[in-house]
């Protein structure tokens, strides 16, 4: 019996339409690979967008979060637990920073960027009370609170959720006359992902982040990369914007950091930065609770090696370079193990392609009507890399 139909009905009748899922239903899943309720197999090449990058059930992770739920959950700030100095000091290793916070998701990560960043502006910087101006990317993708959905331009993320919170100015992705000609007194910060996920993994002309970089050191602004998406190994490199050499002031990150059994969340940055935050003048219920901490510092372990890394540059080659000999697209672009190839829309939408690629077992997503990402979990092999590019020639083929 084929239980998928009824089973997609009933989580269609009981929810909110806020996402358009592809009609499968998923009960298992170990390494790259998931198992549905009818006992097909699919290759996860979406990998919780980018949140599994050490696959799913990663043997370490499972061990670590086993045996702190066996010994404690939850504390709150109010106490301190023996997870957590262990985990922020990694992670300040791994991003060079001195102080880490850690949160839950990424869009608290990012609103806790921007509050550090404006209460920098008044407190270090010398900005006039109310007048910090954080400047931001076109086209950009930092979460779904209503203060974030305010520097949108996705009519689609924004629309109908205002008023919306003032204090951004956007400016073009990649130009960097642009940034420049934005900045004023009152600029505390520059705030963008050093390579665009949502927006179809846009990655910025080479010589971007650095030349960002040197134009916030210039004018005393804070150089804030969410690295949510972009971090953590995904591009080749522990995080985007190593590929430049580039640190930032602010380190932003979640999704692989809660290795795709928690959501953890963390800010990393220096004295002077996180510094100005006091206590009672931000927080969370759950952030930095032990069971993020115990699988959180597993995370960075299995990153402290930097096998993950390499991997992910070697795969990443082996994908971008089979994906470029491909009929039927019109664009590649990509870094590490992260393509965004754009369908001909002659051919078909992105749904269509996504639906397809089901069929012949291999999950993807499409994004922005006949762009998919294609982001598998690091631990993916080169033969089940060719398998996922087989699959999309055939129903590029098809078409
Ligand atoms: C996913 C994502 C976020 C938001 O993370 P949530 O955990 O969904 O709140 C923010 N920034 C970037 C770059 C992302 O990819």
């Amino acid at each position: 019996m084929n239980l998928t139909p009824g089973a997609v009905a009933d989580a269609e009748r009981w929810t909110a339409h806020n996402y358009h899922p592809l009609p499968v239903v998923i009960t298992e899943a170990e390494g790259a690979w998931v198992t549905d309720i009818d006992g097909k197999r699919y290759l996860d090449c979406l990998a919780g967008y980018s949140a599994l990058n050490f696959g799913h059930r990663h043997p370490q992770l499972i061990a670590a979060a086993h045996a702190q739920l066996d010994r404690l959950t939850l504390t709150s700030r109010a106490f301190i637990h023996d997870q957590f100095a262990e985990f922020c000091h990694r992670l300040a290793q791994l991003t060079g920073q001195d102080l880490v916070l850690p949160m839950n998701t990424g869009a608290e990560a990012v609103e806790t960027a921007i509050k550090v960043a404006r209460k920098w502006g008044y407190r270090v910087k010398g900005v006039p009370a109310g007048k910090a101006k954080i400047i931001v990317m076109s086209d950009n993708f930092h979460g779904r609170t209503t203060t974030i959905v305010s520097f949108s331009t996705d009519p689609e993320a924004r629309d109908d959720y205002g008023p919306y919170t003032p204090g951004f100015e956007i400016v073009a992705y990649g130009d960097i006359l642009a940034l420049e000609e934005a900045i004023d007194d009152n600029t505390v910060a520059v705030l963008l992902e050093p390579i665009q996920g949502e927006a179809g993994v846009i990655v910025p002309p080479s010589g971007y982040l650095a030349a960002v970089r040197q134009v916030c050191t210039d004018n005393n602004i804070l150089f804030l990369a969410d690295e949510i998406q972009s971090g953590l190994g995904r591009t080749g490199k522990t995080f985007a914007v190593d590929h430049e050499g580039v640190q930032p002031d602010m380190h932003i990150m979640g999704k692989a950091l809660g290795g795709g059994i928690v959501p953890v969340s963390a800010v990393a940055a220096s004295h002077e930065v996180l510094g100005v935050l006091t206590p009672g003048s931000h927080g969370s219920t759950f952030g930095g609770n032990p069971l993020a901490c115990a699988v959180g510092i597993e995370v960075v372990k299995l990153l402290e090696k930097g096998e993950y890394q390499q991997r992910s540059a070697e795969l990443g080659q082996r994908l971008l370079g089979e994906l470029e000999h491909l009929d039927g697209l019109t664009a590649v672009r990509g870094k590490g193990l992260w393509a965004g190839i754009d369908i001909d829309p002659k051919l078909m939408s992105g749904r269509t392609a996504s639906l397809a690629l089901l069929e012949r077992g291999v999950l993807a997503k499409d994004t922005h009507g006949s762009t998919i990402r294609l982001a598998p979990p690091i631990v993916i092999s080169e033969a089940e890399i060719d398998f996922a590019v087989d699959a999309l020639k055939t129903v590029l083929k098809s078409a």
